[in-house]
């Protein structure tokens, strides 16, 4: 533990080094409100270098994480440490889950992560930012994922996967100014981060303490039908924010989309779409016994 301690405060200072070198901005720690980012901004804490911390705002975050987070930032700015708190804008306006659904004419998806790409992935432009992403995640994540990334275009992009990668002085010198990432704890099993928070005694998302592996956005498409499920069954009110989205979302689908091309979505109702996003079998027309959806407003 204290060697994966030490590689990851390593590769933090590096980071620190090359942004104030070439940005001449510190390093941005982002934070999700989940326990990967809880240790980076540990051992950000531990590393002596100055830095900065952002939280993106999804807007479909659980209530406890909102909080935890406005603690978090209370917590930072005490030790003198600038906190962020970014709300989400698409197309010049503040925008939401609930506004981005209407707008996109569909719900998001695994493969369609629109929402993330708005809600949850802006901020740190033209910065050397450090994330929690661990390789452990997601085979997606072993496969795309490096120590050391520089964001361009893709026939531009720098992944660096070891801490010797030959490729590293070309990183290190290059003086584009696009987003740069460091992911300092990308080796780092669940084991190990869990090990590290218990340990080192890390404050961590009270929502872990309730069994939750996950404390990412409500209803995300990527937990899983079961988490999206179990959260709508936690937190009702946002079973019901996605509803109504998906009202809106039909209404501007009909004055919208073509009429022929409409014929192929066989969605009628906002109890369709919801049965659609969590691929729960139930086909549109059909009443689930133990569910009717479309009840949601008569609540
Ligand atoms: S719902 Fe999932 S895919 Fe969408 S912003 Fe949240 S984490 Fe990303």
């Amino acid at each position: 533990m204290a060697d994966l301690e030490q590689t990851a405060i390593e590769r933090l200072r590096a980071a620190s080094e090359m942004s104030l070198q070439h940005y001449k901005m510190p390093l941005i720690i982002t934070d999700s409100g989940g326990k990967d980012s809880q240790v980076v901004k540990e051992l950000a804490l531990r590393s002596g270098i100055p830095f900065e911390i952002q939280h993106n705002h999804t807007t479909a975050d659980a209530p406890e994480t909102v909080r935890y987070i406005r603690q978090e930032a209370k917590r930072f700015e005490e030790l003198g440490i600038q906190y962020t708190i970014n709300l989400p804008v698409y197309k010049g306006k503040r925008t939401s889950m609930w506004n981005l659904i209407p707008q996109k004419l569909m719900p998001p998806t695994r493969l369609v992560r629109y929402c993330c790409a708005v809600l949850k992935e802006g901020g740190g432009a033209g910065r050397f930012i450090a994330t929690g992403v661990r390789w452990a995640e997601s085979p997606s994540r072993k496969n795309g994922r490096g120590i050391f990334e520089k964001n361009g275009d893709k026939n531009h992009r720098i992944i660096l996967n070891n801490d010797n990668d030959d490729r590293r002085l070309l990183f290190e010198n290059c003086r584009m100014r696009s987003k740069r990432t460091v992911n300092p704890i990308i080796d780092w099993k669940d084991a190990d981060v869990w090990d590290y928070l218990e340990s080192e005694r890390v404050p961590c998302n009270p929502l872990y303490c309730e069994g939750w592996e996950r404390v990412g956005c409500i209803g995300c498409p990527l937990a899983g039908a079961a988490t999206q499920e179990a959260g709508f069954l936690r937190w009702p009110a946002y079973r019901n924010l996605y509803l109504q989205a998906f009202e809106k979302m039909l209404v501007e689908r009909k004055r919208t989309v073509d009429a022929n091309v409409q014929g192929d979505w066989v969605w009628r109702t906002a109890g369709d779409v919801m049965h659609w996003f969590l691929a729960d079998g139930v086909l549109p027309g059909q009443i689930d016994l133990f569910e009717d959806y479309d009840l949601f407003d008569e609540e």
